[in-house]
């Protein structure tokens, strides 16, 4: 069943109440009604037998008291009004004697007390009488015979009054009693009725509350943890956001792994955190990212992957007891006092490839939040390095020569182009392999291929970090010599082709020689010039008979060994050497 809602039971409570309250009027009522009645039933017939008895027996004494007053009366007007009284009183009480025999004559409990009454009445009514022709005669309290007769008439009044009260306590006492404990059992029975309607009231009233309170207190919480979760929310996809932002400004790796130091700095201030990643191998995992500037921890010392099993499950890992069996090896054979940790995989381009691991006090619970946090960033980081591996990727591929692996003309124009526009002083070499026609025409294209790669790796193995090579088409490849002259980039390139000859020898490429020719930024212009400067000295290297390296704008006829002009082949030959040698 669904559960009524706050407003809901409050109402329920309301009409429960109010539905109580004229339980309680309308039982009140009821009872009041059905005492009335009661109470009726019980004195409804003996109340008027004892109102008569009473009456009689006011009357009664009223009439015995004004004869005896008429004795002392000396005013004979005033004394006839006291007989006259006298005689009024005692027609009353036979009216009333009439009235209370007409309800209760012969009732067996009475019967005995009537007849004597009777008796009494009749002896009393000729003693009064007499007295009172007495006192009508105006005798008073001097005479004898009125003192005697007054005797009598007392006498006689005593039996009569003393029936009159014998009947009344007949009638009256069970009348009282009945009366009595009819009207306690009926005042129990209300406030019993009172009592439960008041213990049902506050019972359905406490369960109501009760019931009440509760569900306005859960759905009060909920809203609560709805409007925290809200709050949450918005501060994770603020967060978020400007994480997004951060990575997406760097646009290489290290740029990247800066922006996440910083990141952590602010969201992990108190721990120290690093990054470990595979390197290109997958092989070995190293440290490429600490927060913790001076002693680069955590200090995470697993070796490989494999060695992490937040990298191999693939999921957050957190060691509350950095000393507990149940650890992570890597924290707890760290050595120093045990420290909790959390430890995030990252992946890079769908490959779980590293950690963000973050250590702190022991078994001291991380904040949820702060692992999300840390959840978020290393999600965050693996896409933008990946992304920024890709890019550098496709630069790279897009810069390179596919069969050698030396830049491609474009770059090379771009970069050098850019340097001349600083103004630094380089050299450019231009050169061509000899007879590579021939070269190919005898041992195939394949063979021309791996004389290629050969060519182009003793020139990658004899630069300077200064120079760049590429290949600008076909057999032809251009030198940039950093900080060079024409002069010592000429012996550079001599000293290329020694290794070249070197080389060769244990390969399994063809023999071939190369010629260069070879400018430099003191002979001015842009890369265009140099390098038509550069293709004229190669052309006269050429001429000169191939195998050798020719300065721009020096004599092609000097001596063989000067480093300033032309320089001579070397003892291995070319295939053209070969050949001649063969004739
Ligand atoms: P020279 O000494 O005067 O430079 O003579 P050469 O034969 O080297 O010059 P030529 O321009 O006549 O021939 C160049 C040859 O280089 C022609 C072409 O088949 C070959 N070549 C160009 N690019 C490639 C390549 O990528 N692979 C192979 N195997 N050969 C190539
Ligand atoms: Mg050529
Ligand atoms: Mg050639």
């Amino acid at each position: 069943m669904r559960a009524l809602t706050p407003h809901r039971r409050v109402m329920l409570l309301a009409i429960v109440l109010m539905t109580l309250m004229s339980a309680t009027v309308v039982l009140a009522t009821a009872s009041t009604l059905i005492l009335r009645s009661r109470f009726d039933a019980t004195i409804g017939s003996d109340v008027p037998r004892l109102q008569y008895l009473l009456h009689l027996d006011r009357d009664l004494f009223r009439g015995e008291r004004a004869l005896e007053m008429s004795l002392v009366e000396p005013d004979h007007v005033q004394r006839t009004n006291l007989i006259s009284e006298y005689e009024r009183q005692v027609d009353r009480t036979a009216n009333w004697w009439d009235k209370y025999l007409s309800t209760s004559a012969g009732l067996p409990s009475e019967i005995a007390w009537q007849n004597d009454y009777a008796t009494q009445r009749v002896a009393w009514i000729t003693s009064s009488e007499s007295l009172s022709v007495l006192a009508g005669n105006g005798q008073g309290l001097t005479n004898a015979a009125v003192d005697s007769q007054l005797a009598i008439t007392q006498s006689d009044f005593d039996s009569m009054r003393s029936t009159v009260y014998k009947l009344e306590e007949q009638v009256g006492e069970p009348l009282i009693d009945r009366a009595t404990s009819g009207l306690r059992r009926q005042s129990t029975a209300t406030v019993v009725e009172m009592l439960v309607l008041l213990i049902v009231g506050l019972g359905a009233g406490w369960v109501t509350s009760v019931t009440t309170y509760r569900a306005a207190r859960r759905q009060y919480r909920a809203s609560r943890k709805r409007d925290r979760e809200r709050i949450d929310d918005s501060a994770r996809v603020a967060f978020e956001a400007e994480l997004n932002q951060a990575l997406d400004m760097a646009q290489t790796e290290d740029g990247a792994l800066q922006t996440i130091s910083l990141v952590l700095d602010k969201e992990n201030a108190d721990n120290p955190t690093e990054l470990l990643l595979a390197d290109s191998s997958q092989a070995h995992l190293k440290q490429v990212m600490s927060t913790d500037r001076v002693n680069r921890g955590p200090g995470c010392p697993a070796l490989s992957p494999s060695d992490c099993p937040a990298i191999r499950r693939g999921t957050t890992l957190t060691f509350l007891d950095g000393s507990a069996y149940a650890s992570c090896p890597n924290l707890r054979d760290r050595g120093g006092d045990p420290c909790r940790a959390v430890c995030v995989p990252v992946s890079v381009a769908g490959r779980t490839v590293g950690v963000l691991h973050t250590t702190g006090p022991n078994l001291e619970a991380p904040d949820a939040k702060l692992v999300t946090r840390i959840e978020e960033i290393a999600d965050r980081s693996g896409d933008r390095i990946g992304v920024l591996r890709a890019f550098a990727k496709s630069q790279t591929q897009a810069a390179t020569d596919p069969l050698t692996g030396l830049a491609n003309r474009r770059s090379f124009e771009n970069e050098v182009s850019a340097m001349l526009k600083q103004n630094r002083n380089l050299a450019i070499a231009y050169g061509d392999l000899d007879h590579f026609k021939k070269l190919n025409d005898t041992y195939g294209h394949d063979a021309g291929d791996r004389a290629l790669r050969l060519f182009a790796r003793v020139i990658r193995d004899s630069l300077r970090d200064l120079d760049m090579a590429a290949r600008w088409g076909g057999e032809e490849f251009v030198i940039m010599f950093g900080n060079s002259d024409a002069s010592t980039a000429a012996a550079a390139l001599d000293r290329m082709r020694q290794n070249l000859v070197i080389a060769q020898a244990g390969g399994n490429s063809p023999p071939f020689t190369a010629s260069f020719g070879v400018t430099d930024t003191v002979c001015g212009g842009d890369l265009e010039e140099m390098i038509n400067m550069a293709d004229g000295a190669l052309l006269v290297a050429k001429t000169n008979g191939r195998d050798r390296v020719v300065i721009s704008g020096r004599s092609s006829s000097q001596s063989p060994g000067d480093t300033a002009g032309s320089h001579e082949p070397t003892t291995a030959g070319g295939i053209e050497a070969q050949d001649e040698a063969r004739v």
